[in-house]
């Protein structure tokens, strides 16, 4: 039955659009074809499901393994005419027939880049952030991927972090939203139409908490804490139906999570009742030995099988010792079998014995409509951080503008991490935009100053501050390189490199208005560069239509409403730095003494002994959920539809929006919730829900959510997931740091 695939040659696949099979199978058809499947497959076979392969090109270098049945998997093959190659190997000439899982990580887009996934969280738009995947799951499966290694839903509070770029942020909730809205768009209505791509879940989990922010470093999470911050994202994932997990490169407490079987069984298979595929991350089996956690690959192996691992990515420990494993009886082959359904599983449910092949044309690749996605997406993640005088928008008073600094033409770098098959040449970068799109009626002068942002030579700043002085408004582009972020880029210090201080700092000399547009995959202190700045505007990595986006927003076509999805510290010293944090017995008072203000041989305790840096204070650079408009808004009338509630019950919310200002604009509404007392101490306040709302000028709408008090379940002191009785505070506001509150009671 599984060899019934019609007769075809490569290239005629290739170029042939064959109508999908519309037929989505049920899930109990598809239980009973995987069990007649397992049940004619050798041990050998299974394990060979179980294997990941590397490879770019080389198909016929593979070739035998493929029809020996030693592969179930191939990352990084892209190619349509070798993907399709190595398809029609394993159907037609490997015993049993069974399809291949091709998989790349496809991380915010394909071809068409979209802002890097720390950028589309800061548009708190679940749907723009849907159809962004959506875009990147139609590219990517006109080569043939039909797996992507996406979303990565760490919870990241340390900015030194350089996968910060790859995350939603510090919020648990956010991530949730943002990682099930990229999970919708790669896996689309169905995981069976030929343009569906699997999703995977990584890194489960806790790697975001990696120990002072350098990668692949060990966390020490304690359960509660992982259960209340870390997992939900992961939990959300699953029942949104993700289809695949990747398990984290780190070690949790002493165990790494490859072999974490409280992860990947207790919590995963037992509590969440996750039917999908896991898989490892690269090598993470194997480098358990570098761990000190496992002596050699066989008991690597061993051990990231029984803790519930299905799919080992690139190392092949399993296919190696799984046998032997077997005969030993330290894994079993029912241990196997369910590993294997899981694998076969998928397979089925993404179509692949139906249709192994590609279907779908090769033209979507940068289509028209794909690049307006794009780019509606990177308006919605620039954050307005200043904008003192209204600088921004433009107004036709500014006929010349001088463009400054080393990513205002860095067709590279505004792609940001991750980035393997998005091309340069497809990059509108903010000078090229600039130019056509209001070169019209502006005179562009360019004068990077600097050719790069780790660029120390400052004999092109004076160049620049002479431009500067010929215009009516200075933009600087400054910021981090792509590859100053993303996997193993870690950074002991969060300022800007090279000479852009100084840079900035120049052209803030010469009186002209300034804006700094700030490029970067992570919140970098710029505390300095704000002060001197007139206008901020933070973009992260924009991606491929990052220019237009930030053009139409200098020059008001487009208004900000991004909102900040992490916390922007002040010093680096200060992170991790995040707005949830518990509060201690020492809250600062807002009266301590800062460092410079220090008397000499003051007494122990005059600075006031609270929880603050001497240097940095208290608070942020910029609050979690902050952003500017060029428009203003109030809030008023908060409103909820009791004081008390019962925790099976709803609380509804209103409140009234009105846009104060000149532009319609939009505002992204963020509801938190404080739980006064509990039996452990909790987070000063949590994000609960958000909605963008648009508003004329002059506008005003009453804006309603409807929250389950469930919401405010928490892993308590019993380590049980409920509600407790109390006291709460509920505020509606702008950012994290601002709002109306008012207070309810939860009772039994
Ligand atoms: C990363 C994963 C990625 C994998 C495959 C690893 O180094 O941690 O996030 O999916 O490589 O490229």
């Amino acid at each position: 039955m599984i060899k019934q695939f019609k007769k075809i040659s490569t290239l005629a696949l290739l170029f042939t659009c064959f109508a999908c099979s519309s037929s989505v199978n049920s899930t109990d058809e598809i239980e009973q074809k995987v069990e007649r499947l397992l049940n004619q497959m050798t041990l050998k076979e299974k394990i060979g499901q179980m294997n990941q392969l590397n490879i770019e090109r080389d198909v016929e270098k593979v070739a035998n393994r493929i029809k020996a049945g030693e592969v179930g998997s191939f990352l990084n093959l892209r190619d349509p005419q070798l993907v399709n190659q190595a398809q029609e190997i394993a159907v037609k000439e490997s015993r049993l027939g069974i399809p291949l899982l091709i998989a790349r990580d496809v991380i915010h887009g394909y071809k068409t880049i979209f802002p890097i996934p720390l950028g589309q969280a800061a548009t708190f738009d679940p749907d723009v952030v849907k159809e962004g995947a959506r875009v990147a799951a139609v590219e990517a499966s006109s080569d043939g991927i039909r797996w992507t290694f996406a979303p990565m839903i760490d919870v990241s509070r340390d900015a030194r972090w350089g996968r910060m770029a790859e995350s939603c942020g510090e919020d648990p909730y956010l991530n949730a939203v943002m990682g099930v809205a990229m999970i919708k768009g790669f896996q689309g209505d169905s995981l069976n139409s030929a343009t569906s791509m699997a999703a995977c879940a990584k890194h489960f989990a806790a790697y975001g908490a990696a120990e002072s922010g350098k990668d692949y470093n060990s966390t020490f999470i304690p359960e509660r804490l992982l259960r209340n911050v870390y997992l939900p994202p992961f939990e959300a994932a699953s029942k949104a139906g993700c289809a695949t997990f990747m398990t984290s490169f780190n070690d949790n407490n002493g165990v790494p999570s490859t072999a974490n079987s409280f992860l990947l069984q207790t919590v995963l298979r037992d509590e969440w009742k996750y039917d999908g595929m896991v898989v490892t991350d690269w090598a993470s089996a194997t480098e358990m030995i570098a761990h000190g956690f496992c002596k050699d690959r066989k008991e690597a192996a061993e051990k990231a099988v029984n803790a519930g691992v299905d799919m080992e990515m690139a190392s092949e420990s399993f296919v190696q010792n799984l046998e032997q494993l077997v005969k030993e009886n330290k894994v079993s082959e029912s241990t196997i079998d369910h590993a294997v359904r899981n694998i076969l599983r998928l397979k089925f449910r993404l179509g692949l014995f139906d249709q192994p092949y590609i279907t779908t044309p090769q033209s979507v690749k940068y289509a028209p409509q794909h690049l307006a996605k794009a780019k509606k997406a990177a308006e919605e993640s620039v954050i307005l951080l200043k904008n003192e005088g209204e600088t921004l928008p433009f107004t036709q008073k500014i006929r010349t503008l001088t463009v400054v600094g080393p990513l205002a033409d860095a067709p590279h770098d505004q792609l940001g991490t991750w980035v393997f098959d998005g091309e340069k040449a497809h990059t509108q970068t903010p000078l090229k935009a600039l130019r056509e799109m209001y070169g019209d009626h502006v005179q562009i002068i360019y004068e990077p100053g600097l050719t790069y942002s780790r660029d120390k030579r400052t004999a092109g700043i004076n160049r620049a501050v002479a431009a500067a002085k010929r215009a009516d408004a200075v933009v600087a582009f400054v910021g981090e390189e792509a590859i100053l972020s993303g996997e193993a880029h870690s950074l002991a210090d969060l300022n800007l490199r090279g000479a852009q201080q100084e840079l900035i700092h120049s052209l803030s000399s010469t009186g002209k208005p300034l804006v700094t547009v700030v490029m970067a995959g992570r919140p970098l202190t710029i505390a300095k560069q704000v002060e001197e700045s007139d206008a901020v505007l933070y973009s992260f990595h924009p991606g491929t239509m990052g220019g237009p986006a930030l053009a139409d927003l200098l020059f008001g076509k487009a208004v900000p409403s991004g909102k900040t999805p992490v916390t922007f510290p002040k010093m680096t010293g200060q992170v991790p730095i995040y707005y949830a944090h518990h509060r201690t017995g020492r809250a600062p008072s807002g009266t301590e003494t800062l460092i410079d203000d220090i008397p000499l041989e003051a007494g122990q305790t005059s600075l006031g002994c609270t929880s603050f840096f001497m240097d940095a204070g208290f608070g942020p650079l910029f609050p979690f959920g902050y952003g500017l408009s060029y428009t203003t808004f109030e809030y008023s009338n908060l409103q909820l539809s009791a004081k008390q509630f019962k925790a099976d019950e709803m609380i509804t919310a209103t409140i009234d929006l009105t846009n104060t200002g000149k532009y319609e604009a939009t505002e992204v509404v963020q509801l938190y919730v404080t739980d006064l007392v509990g039996s452990v101490t909790r987070p000063v306040k949590e994000l609960k829900s958000f909605q963008r709302v648009t508003l004329k000028p002059g506008e005003t709408r009453s804006v309603k959510f409807t929250l389950p008090v469930e919401q405010l379940a928490f892993w308590n002191f019993d380590m049980k997931h409920l509600v407790e009785e109390g006291d709460f505070i509920l505020t509606i506001g702008t950012n994290s740091d601002e709002g109306i509150s008012t207070d309810f009671i939860v009772t039994k």
